[in-house]
């Protein structure tokens, strides 16, 4: 479980590139998740402006449907003047009482057109209260949202610096390592890739633990790293320990 090497690498630098490590690693899933944030905003602000728009369409087609409606109407009473003229010359009861029949029904149709333009002029009323409470609530999110966006990009911006920043200091501090501690250290880093790859020492009780995974280090262990002779790896997690 031992790696024994003639010269023990400077845990404290290695400490600070696994430092370095976490800090980009967090940076960068921070990075990832914006795309995802900003596609949520964007969509939300989208949703506002296709039911204001679902809206205002339905208002017009029903203005239209009245326009139609209204217009049959005025047919209608063309015919019926026409009718009323005509039937002072008919001739006949029969022709009479048919003549007064088309006049009748046309007034009872007519009665059914003109019940229908008022329900639509209430259907219209409605949508236009409910439009216009909703564009007021609309605007006021989607100013909220525009906020959001923008702070969202800000944050990227930061980020994208603070991630060249960390990059920059990650290779100067590589540079800095000697070239065992850079071999300790990359042969560390590819058995585990993600996370932590050194494991601090913890006393309990009267012994010592491995502060990743908490098993326990025999004494005999703890007394060699104390002393620096060489590099000691946690037998279950397999991490660097220091103390
Ligand atoms: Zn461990």
């Amino acid at each position: 479980m031992t790696t024994k090497q003639s010269l023990v690498p400077d845990l404290s630098l290695l400490l600070a590139l696994e430092e370095l490590d976490q800090k980009r690693k967090d940076v960068q899933e921070r990075l990832r998740e914006i795309p995802a944030k900003t596609e949520r905003l964007n969509g939300e602000s989208s949703r506002i402006d296709r039911s204001l728009s679902e809206k205002e369409h339905s208002i017009s087609s029903k203005e239209k449907s009245i326009s139609s409606l209204e217009l049959d109407c005025k047919t209608s009473q063309s015919h019926e003047g026409e009718k009323k003229v005509k039937l002072n010359s008919v001739k006949t009861q029969k022709e009479y009482d048919a003549l007064k029949f088309e006049i009748d029904q046309a007034q009872v149709e007519r009665d059914k057109l003109e019940e229908k333009i008022l329900l639509l002029m209430d259907e219209i009323s409605e949508l236009k209260d409910l439009l216009k409470r909703e564009k007021l609530a609309g605007e006021a999110k989607k100013k909220e949202l525009k906020q959001e966006l923008g702070d969202l990009s800000t944050t990227e911006k930061t980020l994208q610096d603070e991630s060249k920043s960390l990059e920059e200091q990650t290779q100067a501090q590589i540079q800095s390592l000697p070239e065992d501690a850079l071999r300790e250290y990359s042969r560390l880093r590819a058995a585990l890739p993600e996370g932590r790859i050194l494991s601090k020492l913890v006393p309990i009780e009267n012994a010592f633990s491995c502060s990743t995974c908490n098993s326990p280090v025999s004494p005999q262990i703890v007394v060699n790293i104390k002393k620096g002779l060489s590099l000691f790896r946690c037998e279950i997690c397999r991490r660097l320990l220091y103390l």
